[in-house]
């Protein structure tokens, strides 16, 4: 496949220029060699459609030839902003998104913001669609409180928007006043409809607001869920802890079969969003905790708490060996581990299976086609022998 941008060292896609089929082929193989002592691995998950998939795209403004208004992407190990009018990962109605929001900025005369001199009005600019619920969610970071005339940029960006026949839904101001490489500030200002989306995953719907975390490739996370809760094998009785929960995804996709679902999450916001995700979704067996998940499962296990499964999603890191002592004390019957470090995942894998965790076997599910990265779904069960 040819992108423009590549040659122009935007660094997004390392694996663009293998087949789909050999990119699968190396990502299954990778997984293979790091996990594949532990159990059997199945053969990877290929996206249907691996361009095109990402529903978030954040875009840097930067001033192009004549002071014209442009937006893109930091080209790769720099601070200086490549153009971009389409990408090959990105939903192509937020391109086109994109190009509404540039139009309406520059109607407003907004200036981009420079970092070195610290001048300038605007940012970044976060899109993010439901891919079911065909909802839009446009942010504008701006590096100062105040952004002028925010109603009339609003009437030009739905007015630019529907001019490319894309729907805008809601539009929110940001301000980032720090100097930081980071997308989003704390502050929110919605503009625009109710500052949130809404999108359905496994049959669950999803309020995202701009700072939530959510899966950036919806119909692969509908795989990699509906694997993770088969391997699950619940029968409606168990209680079930979802450590690194997020925004609750995969305790709320099990929840239907389950007695009791327990999610613990380090990011209050993503708390917050999951506890108001549950109660939209009518789940009522469902709870959440605002917690470090291994100081929370350590002082659950000491407590005598127990799960008959529980779900572990950790961060690249990984886990760390405290909780997976705090596991072993538990004494689910399972555990299933997704990771998008297989990495790490290893190395978690060699104490799992040290407590007296066998692992049955892994499933390699592809993401993120066109980058080295792929997330992997472990099911592990606890032996006999096990030293809980
Ligand atoms: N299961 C969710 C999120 C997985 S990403 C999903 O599928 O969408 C990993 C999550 O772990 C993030 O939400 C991150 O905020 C959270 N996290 C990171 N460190 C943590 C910690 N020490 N304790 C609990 N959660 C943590």
């Amino acid at each position: 496949m040819e992108c423009r941008l590549k040659a122009k060292k935007c660094g997004g896609c390392p694996m663009l220029g293998l087949d789909y089929a050999e990119q699968l082929k190396q990502k299954e193989a990778a997984v293979r060699k790091l996990v594949g002592k532990y159990g059997p691995v199945a053969p990877i998950r290929g996206a249907e459609n691996p361009c095109h998939y990402r529903n978030k795209v954040i875009s840097t403004f930067a001033a192009g030839p004549g002071g014209k208004l442009v937006s893109g992407i930091y080209a790769a190990g720099t601070h200086k902003v490549l153009p971009v009018e389409s990408c090959l990962l990105q939903d192509e109605v937020l391109d086109t998104v994109m190009q509404a929001v540039r139009a309406a900025a520059s109607t407003c005369r907004y200036q981009p913001y420079n970092e070195d001199k610290g001048t300038g009005l605007l940012r970044h600019c976060l899109l993010r669609r439901g891919v079911v619920s065909g909802q839009v969610m446009v942010v504008l970071v701006t590096a100062q409180p105040v952004l002028p005339g925010a109603k009339n940029f609003v009437r030009a960006l739905l007015a630019e928007a529907e001019k490319r026949h894309v729907p805008v839904t809601t539009v929110v101001q940001n301000y980032n006043l720090r100097r930081t490489s980071v997308v989003l500030g704390e502050e929110e200002k919605v503009l625009y409809g109710k500052g949130f989306i809404l999108d359905t995953l496994c049959g669950k719907t999803y309020a995202l607001s701009p700072r939530s975390f959510y899966q950036i490739n919806h119909d692969q996370t509908e795989v990699l869920y509906g694997l993770a809760v088969e391997a699950a094998r619940l029968t409606g009785k168990e209680v079930v802890l979802d450590a690194y929960c997020g925004i609750g995804t995969i305790g709320l996709t099990a929840s239907g079969r389950a007695k009791q679902v327990v999610g613990v999450e380090l990011n209050r916001d993503a708390v917050w969003d999951a506890i108001g995700n549950a109660r939209h979704n009518d789940v009522k067996n469902a709870r959440f905790f605002a917690a470090d998940a291994t100081q929370w499962i350590t002082e659950a296990a000491a407590a005598g708490q127990r799960a008959d499964v529980i779900f572990m999603d950790p961060p690249r890191e990984g886990s760390t060996p405290q909780f997976i002592e705090s596991v072993a004390r538990m004494a689910p019957k399972r555990v299933v581990y997704v990771s998008c470090n297989p990495e790490t995942m290893a190395r978690d894998l060699a104490l799992l299976t040290a407590k007296g965790y066998r692992a049955e076997g892994f499933t390699p599910v592809d993401l993120f086609p066109q980058t080295a990265h792929c997330e992997v779904v472990g099911a592990l069960t606890r032996s006999q022998k096990s030293k809980g």
